[in-house]
């Protein structure tokens, strides 16, 4: 792409470095920017610099926050002995959206993945062994996505946590192989939190 103007290409050239954005698309996108009105543009700037500096993750679930403790884990009312094992946020808004789900969250913030070069140690799965062997959660809820890398991450923490005081139960699997958990339709994935099965059972199922 051949640009009169250097500005512009540096400015399509970031855009373009975005998942899913190619040069023509974030050239149409700067483009427009630049027929809306300068405060647009800013907006968009200091909400993305915002998030930057001033997101923070819960101390107890590793969610994204903007409190040192996230809504979820400060709210009395939700129960601290059942505790859903999630992969990212997105899980826990697909989750929430359901409205059957009364307990807290861990989120790993990924899955473990040799092929990415992703190992347990690159996740918070230290701070979840910690939690159960405080003895407060009663029950683990896996809800990785059934992929090879979900299953490898279930069956690493369930080894970690055998023989401590602690149930785990897996939500059941409705939800086709390969199917993230996120595009789950809520009525299918708040059916599979209610219907959840003993994590073992679901290992002989395999
Ligand atoms: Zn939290």
């Amino acid at each position: 792409m051949d640009f009169s103007s250097k500005l512009l290409e540096n400015a399509v050239y970031e855009v373009s470095q975005l998942p899913g954005i190619g040069k023509r698309t974030a050239l149409r996108l700067v483009l427009h920017l630049l027929k809306q009105p300068e405060q647009r543009t800013e907006n968009l700037s200091n909400s993305l610099l915002d998030l930057r500096s001033k997101i923070q993750f819960c101390d107890n679930c590793h969610n994204i926050s903007d409190t040192t403790t996230c809504e979820i884990c400060a709210n009395p009312k939700r129960d601290d002995a059942l505790v859903c094992v999630v992969e990212d946020i997105r899980d826990v808004m697909a989750i929430e959206n359901t409205g059957q789900f009364r307990g807290k969250y861990h989120v790993l913030g990924g899955k473990i993945s040799p092929m990415e070069g992703i190992g347990p140690q690159n996740l918070k799965i230290g701070s979840l062994v910690d939690k159960v062997k405080k003895g407060v959660i009663k029950e683990l809820i896996f809800a990785l996505s059934s992929t090879m890398e979900g299953d490898t991450t279930n069956f690493y923490i369930f080894r970690q946590i055998e023989g401590l005081n602690v149930k785990t139960s897996t939500i059941a699997r409705g939800i086709a192989v390969g199917d993230e958990l996120e595009y789950a339709d809520e009525v299918t994935l708040g059916r599979s939190i209610l219907n959840r099965v003993p994590f073992e059972g679901s290992l002989r199922q395999d």
